[in-house]
């Protein structure tokens, strides 16, 4: 059976960093099994949903590296969750129950105060039929509540029922149902909790794998009650921890906190991005990891820690400067001609330049200084400055190469007797206005002889 898996968020926000971690794992996956991925739209939630940002997901998807096999949305398959509905109430196990938000809060406080566990009473399934008339007739809506099998022939008296799984990232997982509430699936206005339309599309799409935050767990132990009452085969689940700012609060759609278009708008990689919300809480060293396919090659879940992660973006800039300082010029160069830097010179300018950027748009600045000199009137000493003037007679004949610096700072130190820092530096603030920057060897043959004279103070 193919490997499937779907990244399914609802579209109510623009995704963060926690959310591209789960739509990762995902996609790393499918790509190291050979699978497909589906991105499938929650968007059960028809105040909230909104197409621009189901949108902007996809797009923020495509810059992380990730092309879905599929794009599939809920709004567009209620007829499936009806059907599933009908199939549930013929077998019983879905009844209507018409309590207010505050008749439960009630009932919750008095089995608190008694010892009980906080959870649903299963009050609804005692109504006789003309009760629940009565209610209608009062205009009470039902809304619609699975019945969990933690029982054996009463449902007042539930039994210790586990719900075991193998979890691709945690190991051994249960759930007990006694412990929980019968979820309600259906609101009074007929609209849809995510419960049960996420388990009538894995089914219907062949998902072998729901790999989601750790936030699902308790969710997985009713799901796979559902898969099982719909007579289906449950998936494999996984549930990999969460990550927090660095002062430890959630990450939320809403708040738009560490979201995929700010880092992406800061002009950071995409892999940089990539490689820490992926390797982040594993074993794994958190490094940059330039290519998908390798990351693949060393995603392992189940090196993923059971607790949540603090995610400093402070490290993001780490491992975007290691990322640059390595990447070929080919990579590079789309970018590059959108901030001007292109022509016969670009590829060399490129590799001049890498080593010391943090940010790849940084480049547009070394290359007014190539092109235009110092961006900032250069202050050197009297000394400095007359040395300078001096040091501009010994300038090599073109053509010029790497070791054109090399030659010329010969003939200079012969010459005049500096050395060291006190012959370089005032050197390099002549020629780039700047005391630190790429190698002078490979400025030099960029800025050519014409260039650098034009540089004599
Ligand atoms: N819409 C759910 C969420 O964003 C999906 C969870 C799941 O993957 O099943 O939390």
């Amino acid at each position: 059976m193919t490997v499937t898996v779907r990244f399914a968020p609802s579209p109510t926000g623009h995704i963060h960093i926690g959310n591209a971690r789960t739509a990762l794992f995902n996609w790393l996956f499918a790509m190291k099994n050979g699978g497909r991925f589906i991105q499938r739209f929650d968007d059960t939630d028809f105040l909230r949903s909104k197409q621009e940002y189901a949108d902007a997901i996809l797009y923020d998807l495509h810059w992380l590296g990730i092309f879905p096999d599929a794009t599939e949305y809920q709004s567009k398959r209620i007829e499936s969750y009806d059907a599933a509905v009908e199939r549930l109430k013929a077998a019983g196990v879905l009844y209507p129950c018409y309590e207010t938000q505050e008749e439960l809060e009630l009932r919750r406080k008095i089995r608190l105060s008694r010892k009980l566990p906080p959870v649903y009473g299963r009050e609804a399934l005692k109504l006789t039929g003309e009760e629940r008339e009565t209610l209608e007739a009062e205009g009470r809506r039902p809304h619609w509540r699975f019945l969990l099998p933690n029982f054996r022939d009463n449902p007042f008296e539930t039994d210790r029922t586990e719900i075991q799984w193998q979890d691709v990232v945690r190991g051994e997982e249960t759930v007990d149902l006694a412990s929980l509430s019968d979820p309600v699936l259906v609101r009074e206005d007929g609209t849809y909790l995510y419960t049960l339309p996420s388990v009538v599309d894995d089914i219907d799409m062949g998902v072998t794998h729901v790999i989601r935050g750790d936030d699902h767990v308790t969710n997985t132990g009713v799901q796979i009650a559902l898969f099982q009452a719909l007579g289906a085969e449950p998936p494999a689940f996984g549930h990999h921890n969460l990550l927090t700012t660095g002062t430890g609060e959630g990450l939320s759609k809403r708040t738009g906190a560490l979201s995929i278009a700010g880092l992406r708008e800061s002009g950071l990689e995409p892999m940089a991005v990539v490689s820490l919300a992926v390797l982040i809480g594993t074993s794994e060293n958190v490094e940059a990891v330039a290519k998908m396919a390798d990351l693949a090659e060393r995603f392992d879940p189940a090196a993923t820690s059971k607790s949540a992660s603090k995610f400093d973006p402070a490290e993001l800039l780490v491992l975007n400067r290691t990322l640059l300082h390595t990447m070929p010029f080919e990579e590079a160069q789309g970018r590059l001609s959108a901030i001007g830097v292109s022509g016969a010179s670009a590829e060399a300018f490129w590799l001049a330049v890498r080593g010391n950027l943090e940010k790849l748009s940084d480049a547009a600045g070394w290359w007014r200084i190539v092109d235009q000199g110092p961006q900032d009137p250069v202050e050197l000493s009297e000394a400095d400055a007359g040395f300078v003037r001096e040091a501009f007679e010994f300038l090599p004949e073109e053509p010029w190469d790497r070791d054109t610096w090399k030659v010329w700072t010969g003939s200079i130190k012969e010459a005049t007797g500096r050395k060291g820092k006190s012959l370089f530096m005032p050197l390099r603030l002549a020629l780039t206005g700047l005391s630190s920057g790429p190698e002078l060897a490979d400025l030099l043959p960029l800025l050519g002889r014409e260039g650098t004279l034009a540089r004599r103070p």
